[in-house]
């Protein structure tokens, strides 16, 4: 007879084993079948984990200011113990530059009013003060050091200033922080299997029946959540779901990159998580005093979309390491470049609009937390808890698709819509199509 789960979730990453907690708290026996060896080894364990509240949409605002409260509240939370430990919030803060007509930055700011998230404004003088290895320069936009000889040219302005979130930061260990989800899953009753690919998904009239793995063993579930990062879209076209969505996903490519602290500043210790969107770039302090910096995606720098997931370049490229600390360069004056490139390359699972799809299917009982576009893990916890509260209420009955779910905040008690992340909305022309969302 086959194994039997009452859900099983493709995949183990931070939101893959968050919605599992979340679902065996509310009695779900849940299993996680997950092809690699452990919790959190997929693009899970190369994020750069930076918890920040700036969206270009009310909705991205919320779900993200209501991350904020899980990692501060993380070992309550979870009500486990870990035997590796728990992976800490660095609560660095983030300082986000205000530069001209930046139109994300105004409406980040609208929605922190409107919602309530902490901030100061600070001027360039305090931002002196507080960061004095930063110029202020402003550039008037990106551009890449390999193709525009003018790379280095100031434009003579300078920024306004910054806007400043105490409460945000950086997670220590993104994937230390899916296991600690795996052990309170377990604790609930949770399942993983790990090392098995999952490699059909089987249905019979319209409902999901479970999934069949690489070995043939065949195991049995009402519900099946997709939750494969940047495999999303195969699991999709393997459960035929794709067809129904106007909102797809795609693998890009993503480079990371690791500097050593400019000499005399201690950017481990005294750094913050800095957004620097003339320069495209955004890093934050990392363990042995260096820096890590990821990319908000200017323009000018080509998209490698990636068809297999299984075979991408992982090297870090010469070029977009001299595009992206060189970026940097022009913001910490003193930072000192080395000459050996290093860093990680992993892969986004990036939706039409940068938007993820939490969601139902056209198959029943087949859901998906899809499309986190190199900016969900900060909302990973909040991820798991609606998944469970849109499975649960669409298993009892609601039609989600006509009357979309709503979840109320556990934290800042805010209610989130969950159409806003329906697999059929139009393209959501407010994002800003890049990692901000
Ligand atoms: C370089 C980089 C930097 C990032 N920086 C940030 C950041 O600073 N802040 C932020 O909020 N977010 C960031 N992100 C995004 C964030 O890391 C992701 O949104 C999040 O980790 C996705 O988690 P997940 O559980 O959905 O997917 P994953 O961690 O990718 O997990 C999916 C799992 O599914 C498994 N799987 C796939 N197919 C199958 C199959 N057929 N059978 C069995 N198992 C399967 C995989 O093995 C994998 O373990 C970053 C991402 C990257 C790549």
């Amino acid at each position: 007879m086959n194994q039997k789960a009452d859900a099983i979730i493709i995949g183990a990453g931070v939101i893959g084993s968050a919605t599992a907690f979340e679902l065996a708290k509310r009695d779900y026996k849940t299993l996680n079948i997950d092809k690699l060896p452990a919790s959190g080894y997929g693009s899970t364990s190369n994020s750069l984990a930076i918890v920040r509240a700036h969206y270009s949409t009310w909705d991205g605002v919320a779900l993200a200011y209501e991350g904020f409260f899980y990692w501060d509240d993380w070992a309550n939370y979870l009500g486990v113990e870990d035997e590796r430990g728990l992976a800490k919030y660095m609560k660095t803060g983030t300082v986000l530059f205000k530069t001209k007509g930046d139109d994300h930055i105004k409406r980040s700011l609208k929605y922190y009013q409107e919602i309530g998230v902490a901030y100061e404004e600070w001027d360039l003088e305090t931002l002196k003060q507080r960061m004095p290895i930063y110029a202020h320069d402003y550039y008037g936009g990106t551009t890449r050091p390999d193709e525009d000889e003018h790379f280095w040219d100031k434009t003579g302005d300078l920024i306004e200033g910054a806007i400043y979130t105490p409460g945000s930061g950086y997670i220590s260990d993104p994937q230390l922080a899916a296991h600690n989800l795996q052990m309170a899953a377990e604790a609930h009753g949770g399942k993983f299997l790990f090392n098995s690919e999952i490699v059909e998904i089987r249905q019979a009239e319209g409902r999901v029946l479970g999934v069949t793995l690489a070995s043939g063993e065949q195991i049995d579930a009402p519900v099946v959540v997709n939750i494969a990062g940047p495999h999303s879209a195969i699991i999709n076209r393997m459960a035929a779901v794709d067809q129904d969505m106007k909102i797809k996903t795609r693998a890009l490519r993503q480079e990371a990159h690791q500097v050593p602290s400019p000499p005399g500043f201690n950017f481990e210790k005294n750094g913050c998580h800095t957004a620097d969107s003339d320069n495209a770039v955004s890093f934050r302090p990392e363990l042995g005093n260096t820096m890590m910096i990821g990319s908000e995606d200017p323009e000018c720098d080509a998209r490698v979309w990636v068809d297999n997931p299984d075979d991408f370049n992982r090297n870090v490229s010469q070029a977009q390491w001299e595009a992206q600390v060189y970026r940097v360069a022009r913001r910490i004056p003193s930072l000192e470049i080395p000459s050996r490139p290093k860093g990680v390359v992993d892969l986004y699972d990036v939706s039409d609009d940068w938007i993820p799809i939490y969601d139902k299917s056209c198959l029943k009982g087949f859901y998906m937390a899809i499309g986190s576009s190199g900016n969900q893990f900060k909302s990973a916890p909040v991820a798991g808890h609606c998944m469970a509260a849109l499975i649960d209420l669409c298993e009892k009955g609601q039609d989600h698709d006509k009357d979309p779910v709503q979840v109320q905040c556990v934290y800042t008690k805010l209610t989130l819509n969950m159409g806003f992340y329906s697999r059929h909305r139009e393209i959501n022309d407010n994002s800003s199509f890049s990692v901000n969302g």
